[in-house]
């Protein structure tokens, strides 16, 4: 498969090249050339293998020739190895045909496991094969960067440095990163905001001298291989809920369009979906844009879903590459003016187009919380934030009551406790394996918002490394 960007201007790449360069040359993102299809029998047999093995037939069209397809299924089998439920990605069920496909049973509680533990194998597989070794550098508010940090650790050609503003991450989700204490990790907690690390991130990429030195990477989730490991699980859910005979709807609690997009790619590949149900929190300019055809960007609100907290949702420009008819110049020209003027319409037509397979709702922290209460008192499920916005939007745009619905739930909900207590009177705790996180000792370094300190820093701990 070869690999083309959004915008039409950096030259086409293969399944391995596409997986180290992340963003494409011309500020693009990458998608495959063509929508690989499964045919009804290829669907019909993945009903009876397990997860990794389902992963490895899905994925193989993207991958191949750069692994084949049973050291794909080794790799799989290998990340999610140490997922602690046994179907991995489970579905339970809420009501007559309504469905939860839980997303939370790695390693760090949050739907980001399942494309990053894979992702992190691909990319050592791939470097050991190339001889190379990569720093991977990241800025994360929560979830992204203990996934990352989980899925490269003790991975000999990845050393890990993530940034997170110190003391503005839960406790969970910083004792999540900062208990890491592999040697190829470094937690860095910088003195500022989430978007002074974002800023000093963007920086060191710009900085050529420095990039090119320590072979920067990054693994956010404009990566293309993050979208394609999380096909799978729209897959496997359809099936068991009989596909590709019967369609069925999605409801995804959403932030950067990643997990969405994933939906989408599900149905380009022949998946019968009824629905994609975008679920936002106040931060809803994507609702706004399935609503009225416009996108308007705005300010970031705090929420009690903080992984949703996003006003540009980066993967939204693959959408939009599908729906000009994949024009690149167009896309530039439409990303172009979004970036100068903060506002990018569709012609009503494609707009329309759109909202066939498309449907958004939003949902403030009140009706979040009423959301888990409710769902509390149901069914006795305990539900995260984000996961809630997911089942209230399927609630709210569900096309007819026959066909089945499945709501995303993206977070395990002791990830945000607090939240959860506050709606439900219940703390949720923690899984065992991970219930003493609180008395493991924790490692960062606090730097300054300082670029010349965080590269000068990042310099010295690769050199005493090596030495
Ligand atoms: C990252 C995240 C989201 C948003 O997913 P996108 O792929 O960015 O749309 C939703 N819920 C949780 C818990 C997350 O960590």
């Amino acid at each position: 498969m070869r690999y083309i960007s959004t915008r039409g201007a950096a030259p086409a790449l293969d399944f391995e090249e596409a997986l180290l360069a992340g963003l494409a040359a011309d500020g693009g993102l990458y998608l495959p050339e063509s929508w690989p299809q499964l045919d009804r029998d290829q669907f019909r047999r993945l009903a009876g293998l397990s997860y990794a093995d389902a992963a490895a037939a899905v994925m193989a069209p993207f991958v191949g020739p750069a692994l084949a397809e049973d050291e794909l299924g080794r790799l799989a089998r290998e990340a999610y190895a140490g997922f602690d439920h046994r179907a991995v990605a489970p579905l339970v069920q809420l009501g007559p045909a309504d469905w939860l496909l839980e997303l939370f049973h790695g390693p760090t509680l949050a739907f980001k496991d399942y494309a990053l533990q894979l992702v992190g194998r691909l990319f050592d597989h791939v470097l050991e094969r190339r001889g190379e070794t990569v720093t991977i550098v990241g800025a994360t508010s929560g979830d992204t960067g203990s996934a990352a940090i989980e899925a490269c650790r003790d991975r000999a050609r990845i050393r890990v440095f993530i940034l997170h503003p110190k003391g503005r991450v839960s406790e969970v989700q910083r004792r999540q990163m900062t208990t890491v204490l592999a040697d190829n990790v470094c937690n860095i907690a910088i003195m500022g905001s989430f978007d002074d690390c974002q800023d000093l991130v963007k920086a060191m990429f710009a900085d050529r001298r420095f990039r090119d030195e320590m072979r920067l990477g990054a693994v956010n989730s404009i990566n293309w291989a993050r979208v394609m490991a999380q096909i799978v699980y729209y897959v496997t859910a359809g099936v068991a809920l009989g596909a590709p005979d019967r369609s069925v709807a999605f409801a995804v609690p959403t932030g950067n369009f990643g997990n969405v997009f994933a939906g989408y790619a599900a149905s380009r590949m022949g998946l019968p979906v009824a629905k994609l149900v975008v679920g936002s929190n106040r931060n809803d300019i994507l609702t706004r844009f399935f609503r009225t055809g416009a996108m308007e960007a705005g300010e970031v609100h705090a929420t009690v879903s903080p992984s949703m907290d996003i006003q540009i949702s980066s993967n939204f420009e693959r959408l939009l590459f599908e729906f000009m008819d994949r024009d690149g110049s167009a896309v530039a020209d439409l990303m172009g003016r979004f970036r100068r003027e903060g506002t990018l319409r569709l012609d009503p037509s494609r707009w329309r187009r759109t909202t066939e397979l498309f449907d958004a709702a939003r949902f403030d922290d009140e009706e979040t919380l009423a959301t888990i209460a409710r769902v509390r008192r149901e069914t006795g499920l305990l539900l995260d934030p984000h996961s809630a916005i997911g089942v209230a939007a399927g609630a709210a745009c569900r096309p007819h009551a026959s066909v089945p619905l499945v709501a995303l739930a993206t977070a395990h909900p002791a990830k945000f406790p607090d939240a959860v207590e506050r709606a439900t009177g219940t703390r949720p705790a923690l899984p065992p394996r991970l219930a003493d996180l609180h008395r493991r000792p924790e490692r960062m370094t606090v730097l300054p918002n300082d670029l010349a300190a965080v590269e000068a820093f990042i310099r010295g701990t690769i050199a005493e490394a090596a030495a």
